[in-house]
C-alpha cells in the first residue's frame, strides 16, 4: 500500500464501491481517505455528572445512573411516546422514546446501574436524552478512546458506506502510517513549535486516545497545511525578489519637500507616516515594489499616493494612478490638481471619455516625460499610452482589477515600475496574511483626528416619516443627503424597491429641495453632471444606486439613507457608509430594512450599528460567508484548506508565516539536508505549478 494506491484494493471496497465513492466524495486514493478527516468524535472514555451540566454539551457524552421510572404517553390519534427518568448522584435527566416497541420497553433495565449514551438536549430548563444507548457493562461503556464520526449521508450508507465502514478501512490504513509517510518537517521546527510527528498525527486525528491527542493532532495538521501554503507564497516572493529588478528612488528631492513643507493642509497621522515609511523603503531598492495598501474609507490614503508619486517624481520617473471608475478616477484628479495647485506639476487625467484632441497631447508629453503624474481608469492600459519612463503605477481598488490587468501595467516600462495597491475594502488580517502574501501588506489603521463617529441606526417601514423628517431637518441644517438602493430594473421577479418610483416619492415629500440622481444606466457624462450637481451642493439630495460606493467624496453629506440594507453584503454597507463622514459634522447612516429579518441579515445591520471599525466588520463578514466569497469566486481555491479554518486560525497562519520566514532565510534553496523531506514534500504538493521556484 502507498499513498497513491486505489482505494479499490483495500479490504472489502472493490471496484464497483471505489467507484461510487470517488462519484459521492471525490475520495480515490489511500491518501484521500487519510485526509477525509472526522467531522467530530465522541466521547466513551468520561462520564458526565447530570449536575454539572450548564447547557447543552457539543457532542453525545455518557452518564451513569439508574432509571427509576418509565411510563407510556398517548397522544391519542394512535401516536405514543415512552419516557423515563434517570438519576444519578447529582440530578434527574428525563429520558425520550418517539419510536419503541412492546419489546424495547421490556428490556429497560429498572433500578439498576446503568451507562447511557446520547445527545443531551435543553427544553424549557429540563435536560433530556432521545433514544439513548444503553450498556449494562461497565467495561464495554468504558470503551476508552474518542470514535471518530465521519461526514456520511443517507445515500451513502445505503450502499454500506457508514461510520463503520470508514472506521474500519481508515482503521487498517493507519496500522500501516510508518510505511505510508515520512515526516515533512526539520527537527528543529518541530521541537521549537511543539508540534507532534506527522505520523501519530494523522493517526490520532483518526483515533485520537483522548482530547488531548486530538487537539495535538488537529494543530499539528493545520499548521502543516498553513505552512506549505506560505512557503509555495515565500518561495514565489523570494524569486520576485531576485528576479524583478526595480528602478532604485534614493533620493527626496524638491518637489516632495516643498509640498510636504508648504502645501501640506493637514498634518498627516502617525499610521500614514509609517505607511509612507514603508513605501519609501521599498522604492529605495534597485526591487520593484509590490505593496497593498490597505485603510479604511477615509482614512487618508489618496494624500499617501500623492506623496509616493512625487517621490518617483524627485526621481525622474512619471507616475500613473488607476480608477476603476470614471468617478473615482475624475475624484481623484480633482483632489490632486487641488493639492497641486501651488506648484508647477503637470497632472492629466485620461479616461473612457476623454476628447481626442486631449488624448494627443496627454500621449505626446507622456514619451516627451513633460507629463509627471496621469490619473486614469482602464483607459490608462491601452497599449497606444506609452510613457517615458513610468516609475510608479497606483492602483485605487483592487479588487476590482485582475492580476492581468496588474500585468500589463508591468510591461509599461522597461524596468517594471513600483507596483502600489490601494484598497478600501479591509479584508480579515488572517486572510491577508495568506492570499496577499506575494504582496507587502502597510495598512492604515488610524483616522485623521477630529472625525466624528457615524451614527448608525436600524429602522423600518413604519418609521419611514420619521426617518424622512430627520433628513429635512439635517438639510435645514445644511447637510446634504444621499439615499441609495440595491438595483434599478434588473429583474421584474425580485421585489427590489424601484428606482425610479422613489425619486418621485423624494421629490414629492422634499418639495423645494433639488434632487439628482445616479444609477448604473447613465452615460459616464450624465453620471458626471450628476455628480458635480451634488459634489458642488446644487442638490441636497442624491438619489443612487451603488454606483456611488467607491470612493466619492463630498464632506458636507452627512445623511445616508440605505434602502432594503438587508440586500446589501456587509463590506458594501460600510462601504456605502463611508461615503458620509466626511466633514466636520456629525453623519448619520440609517439603515432601512423590511420587518422580518433572517438571522444571517440580523448580523448584518447590528455589526453595522454596533461598529464603525473596518476591519472587525471583515472578520464578522467572512464568518458570515466563508473567505472564498469574499475573495471573489474565481480565487477561493486559492484558499481550498481542508483543516485550517481562515476565520479562526490567525495565530496558526501567523506562526506558519514565521517559520517559513526563517527557514527561507537560513536556507533559501531548501539546500540544507535537515530541509530535505520538506523540499520533496514541497515539490510534490507543487508539482508542475512552481514555475517561479529556484529549488528542484
Ligand atoms: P480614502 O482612504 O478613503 O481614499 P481619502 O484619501 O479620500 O480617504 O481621504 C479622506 C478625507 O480625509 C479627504 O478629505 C482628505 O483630505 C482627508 N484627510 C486625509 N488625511 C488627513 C489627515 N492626516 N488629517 C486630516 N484630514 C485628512
Ligand atoms: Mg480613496
Amino acid at each position: 500500500m502507498t499513498l497513491e494506491t486505489s482505494i479499490e484494493f483495500l479490504k472489502g471496497i472493490g471496484p464497483e464501491r471505489a467507484k461510487f465513492i470517488k462519484n459521492v466524495l471525490g475520495i480515490s486514493t489511500v491518501e484521500d481517505l487519510l485526509t477525509f478527516y472526522p467531522l467530530r468524535y465522541i466521547d466513551k472514555s468520561k462520564i458526565y455528572n447530570i449536575g454539572d451540566l450548564a447547557e447543552e454539551p457539543e457532542a453525545d457524552i455518557q452518564l451513569k445512573g439508574k432509571i427509576t421510572e418509565i411510563q407510556e404517553i398517548s397522544y391519542g390519534n394512535g401516536k405514543n411516546r415512552m419516557s423515563a427518568k434517570f438519576r444519578d448522584q447529582t440530578g434527574t435527566l428525563e429520558l425520550v422514546w418517539f419510536r419503541y416497541s412492546k419489546w424495547m420497553k421490556e428490556q429497560i433495565p429498572l433500578n439498576r446501574e446503568i451507562f447511557i449514551f446520547g445527545k443531551v438536549s435543553l427544553f424549557n430548563g429540563i435536560f433530556s436524552m432521545a433514544h439513548p444507548e444503553i450498556e449494562t457493562d461497565e467495561k464495554k461503556a468504558l470503551s476508552g478512546s474518542l470514535l471518530p464520526i465521519y461526514p456520511g449521508s443517507e445515500k451513502l450508507a445505503k450502499r454500506g458506506i457508514n461510520n463503520k465502514f470508514f472506521q474500519t478501512v481508515l482503521s487498517e490504513i493507519t496500522l500501516n502510517l510508518p510505511s505510508l509517510m515520512q515526516e515533512n518537517m526539520p527537527d528543529s521546527l518541530i521541537k521549537s513549535l511543539k508540534l507532534i510527528g506527522r505520523i501519530p498525527a494523522f493517526y490520532h486525528i483518526h483515533f485520537p486516545k483522548d482530547f488531548h491527542h486530538f487537539e495535538h493532532a488537529n494543530r499539528r495538521l493545520k499548521f502543516e497545511e498553513a505552512f506549505f501554503f506560505q512557503l509555495g507564497y515565500g518561495l514565489k516572493k523570494q524569486y520576485q525578489k531576485i528576479s524583478v529588478i526595480g528602478n532604485p528612488f534614493p533620493k527626496i528631492g524638491e518637489n516632495f519637500n516643498k509640498f510636504y513643507s508648504h502645501n501640506l493642509p493637514f498634518e498627516l497621522t502617525n499610521a500614514q507616516k509609517r505607511v509612507l515609511k514603508e513605501i519609501r523603503t521599498d522604492m529605495k531598492k534597485p526591487i520593484q515594489m509590490n505593496r497593498l495598501l490597505q485603510g479604511d474609507v477615509g482614512s487618508g490614503k489618496t494624500m499617501v499616493a500623492l506623496l509616493a508619486m512625487l517621490i518617483a517624481m524627485d526621481n525622474g520617473f512619471q507616475s500613473c494612478m488607476m480608477a476603476p471608475t470614471e468617478i473615482l478616477a475624475q475624484q481623484h484628479f480633482n483632489s490632486i490638481r487641488e493639492l497641486l495647485v501651488n506648484t508647477d506639476i503637470n497632472v492629466r487625467l485620461l479616461t473612457g471619455s476623454t476628447k481626442t484632441a486631449e488624448r494627443k497631447i496627454i500621449h505626446a508629453e507622456l514619451l516627451s516625460g513633460e507629463l509627471s503624474i496621469l490619473v486614469g481608469t482602464h483607459a490608462v492600459l491601452e497599449d497606444i499610452v506609452q510613457f517615458k519612463n513610468l516609475g510608479l503605477a497606483i492602483i485605487d481598488e483592487q479588487h476590482r482589477f485582475g492580476v492581468a490587468q496588474r500585468a500589463k501595467l508591468w510591461a509599461k516600462n522597461k524596468i517594471p515600475p513600483h507596483i502600489l495597491v490601494m484598497t478600501a475594502t479591509p479584508i480579515p488580517r488572517t486572510l491577508a496574511m495568506s492570499f496577499y502574501s506575494d504582496l507587502d501588506v502597510s495598512v492604515i489603521d488610524e483616522m485623521p483626528v477630529g472625525r466624528k463617529p457615524i451614527i448608525t441606526a436600524h429602522r423600518r417601514e413604519k418609521d419611514r416619516l420619521s426617518v424622512f423628517r430627520f433628513a429635512k431637518d439635517e438639510i435645514e441644517k445644511g447637510r446634504q443627503i444621499y439615499f441609495v438602493y440595491p438595483l434599478i430594473e434588473e429583474s421584474e421577479t425580485l421585489d427590489y424597491k424601484n428606482l425610479m418610483e422613489n425619486f418621485d416619492h423624494i421629490v414629492a415629500f422634499f418639495e423645494g429641495k433639488n434632487v439628482t440622481m445616479l444609477h448604473g444606466r447613465m452615460k459616464p457624462a450624465e453620471k458626471e453632471a450628476a455628480m458635480s450637481y451634488f459634489a458642488s451642493g446644487k442638490a441636497e439630495i442624491m438619489v443612487a444606486t451603488t454606483v456611488i460606493e467607491v470612493g466619492v467624496n463630498v464632506p458636507n453629506a452627512s445623511v445616508m439613507i440605505i434602502e432594503s440594507a438587508e440586500r446589501f453584503g456587509l463590506s458594501q454597507l460600510h462601504q456605502l457608509r463611508g461615503r458620509v463622514g466626511r466633514g466636520a459634522e456629525q453623519s448619520f447612516c440609517i439603515l432601512m430594512t423590511s420587518d422580518k429579518l433572517s438571522t444571517e441579515s440580523r448580523t448584518r445591520i447590528k455589526t453595522m450599528t454596533e461598529t464603525n471599525d473596518g476591519f472587525k466588520i471583515s472578520e464578522v463578514d467572512m464568518q458570515l460567508r466563508g473567505p472564498g466569497d469574499i475573495l471573489g469566486t474565481q480565487q477561493s481555491g486559492v484558499v481550498d484548506f481542508k483543516k485550517l479554518d481562515l476565520t479562526a486560525d490567525g495565530k496558526i497562519i501567523k506562526a506558519s508565516k514565521a517559520a517559513v520566514d526563517h527557514l527561507l532565510k537560513k536556507d533559501p534553496h531548501l539546500q540544507n539536508p535537515e530541509n530535505a523531506g520538506l523540499k520533496n514534500y514541497y515539490l510534490k504538493l507543487y508539482k508542475g505549478k512552481n514555475k517561479w521556484s529556484r529549488i528542484s
